[in-house]
């Protein structure tokens, strides 16, 4: 190639910017002979895709061109009055369509809250494990990671204010998911909730909270958000229509209630994509606001993945050698497994798809990447036959590559 495209050239972020391990790893996963519990994908069975194909049909003899046109950066008025209300009919808080910003999925909510928020060389502090795509987003803007240990209850309150005390200087903010985590599956306890925020608000951090699976709980309703244990500002929130509608809409949103915050977000959004596609926007309003469509379907996908996620526990439980511990998520997509911390997943991954099934080895969850007995292990992606199969596979792959650790 010509010297002009060489890496010199590049600005120096690209350093950072490399492909998603996960990325790298759904390629090889696209064989038809694997079974994947790599990939972060919801079911496609469920995708609606009749009543999208109505609400489509609808949007464009009702509204017709304007559905079309270029619209305002901060979302249609409809859609964000309707996502304020459903936190609020739920969770009691009180946020208005001012409060909230329609964005290209959650996604670009973690690149643009990085954009105005990370200089290079900040600390930001993110739960251990943490979800891939915010530490992909955010190492284009070249942040330091502190990270906080977790448990099964979610980050633990002394941990991170053993952190925040030890910190070089005062971290940017504090990312977390607390609920259905990606990539573990964990929910943080009611009990520690408030403590997080009262710690952070106390050591003037600030939180941005990410909330994908919310909606998503197998049983028992999950905790509030933070959000709604705030009334000050202080937390940031993302939420997303890809797991309760469907990814491909690209409709994801964020509350900010503090109007500073948000006036540096919308030109940040703006220099990125002028506004979320109008079209999808309209669809995904049509389609959230026909009768009981939305409660009907979220209460299906609850059940189905519900009961993939008690295939996949009892295969398990039934078939794996002794030292893989894996926990229970009450909702979600993923549960976390760990391996006898000497072998190292990376090395059983290949091992894994020699045997025709896959998941996504632990380590790049790390911001520091330095545990390797971890994995992760999707269950909304197959079907309940696949998933007997799928374990079957990988536990015999784990038992041929630890042979003498039982
Ligand atoms: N945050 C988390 C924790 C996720 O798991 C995902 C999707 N895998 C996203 C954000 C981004 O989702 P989307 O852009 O589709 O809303």
């Amino acid at each position: 190639m010509t010297a002009a495209l060489s890496s010199h050239r590049f600005a120096q972020r690209c350093t950072r910017m490399q492909h998603s391990a996960i990325r790298e790893i759904l390629k090889v996963t696209q064989l038809p002979e694997v079974i994947s519990f790599a990939g972060g994908l919801p079911a496609p069975e469920l995708f609606p895709v009749a009543r999208i194909a109505e609400a489509t049909q609808r949007v464009l003899s009702t509204r017709g061109a304007p559905a079309l046109q270029y619209s305002v950066t901060e979302g249609i008025p409809e859609l964000r009055r309707w996502i304020a209300g459903r936190l609020n009919a739920q969770f009691g808080t009180a946020f208005t369509l001012d409060e909230v910003l329609v964005t290209t999925g959650s996604q670009q909510a973690l690149d643009i809250y990085g954009r105005i928020m990370i200089d290079p060389g900040d600390f930001v502090v993110l739960e251990n494990p943490s979800y891939l795509g915010a530490i992909q987003a955010f190492d284009a803007y070249q942040p330091e990671y502190l990270t906080v240990e977790t448990d099964e209850a979610g980050i633990i309150p002394e941990a991170l204010e053993e952190v925040l005390r030890k910190a070089p200087r005062r971290p940017k903010f504090l990312y977390l998911i607390p609920t259905f985590q990606n990539p573990t599956g964990r929910t943080l306890s009611a009990e520690r909730r408030p403590k997080v925020v009262e710690i952070c608000r106390r050591n003037e951090v600030p939180i941005f909270e990410d909330n994908p699976y919310g909606e998503l709980a197998f049983s028992e309703k999950p905790p509030a958000p933070l959000i709604a244990h705030d009334g000050t500002g202080f937390v940031s929130y993302t939420g997303t229509a890809s797991k309760i509608a469907a990814p491909g809409l690209r409709i994801g949103w964020m509350i900010v209630p503090e109007k500073t915050l948000r006036d540096k977000l919308i030109p940040a959004k703006q220099g990125s994509d002028l506004h979320t596609a109008t079209l999808d926007q309209y669809i995904l309003h049509e389609l959230v606001t026909d009768g009981s469509f939305l409660e009907d379907h979220i209460a299906l996908i609850r059940k189905t993945y519900g009961a993939r996620r008690d295939v996949m526990l009892s295969a398990l439980k039934e078939m794996m050698p002794e030292h893989v511990r894996f926990n229970h998520p009450a909702g979600g997509m993923f549960l976390w497994a760990n391996v006898d911390p000497r072998i190292d997943t990376e090395e059983l991954f290949k091992a894994a798809a020699a045997a025709n099934v896959a998941f996504v080895p632990g380590r790049p969850f790390y911001p520091h990447n330095d545990r390797r007995d971890g994995m992760r292990l999707n269950f909304s992606n197959s079907d309940e036959t696949k998933i007997r199969i799928g374990v079957e596979r990988l536990a015999t792959a784990i038992r041929n590559y630890g042979a003498g650790i039982s």
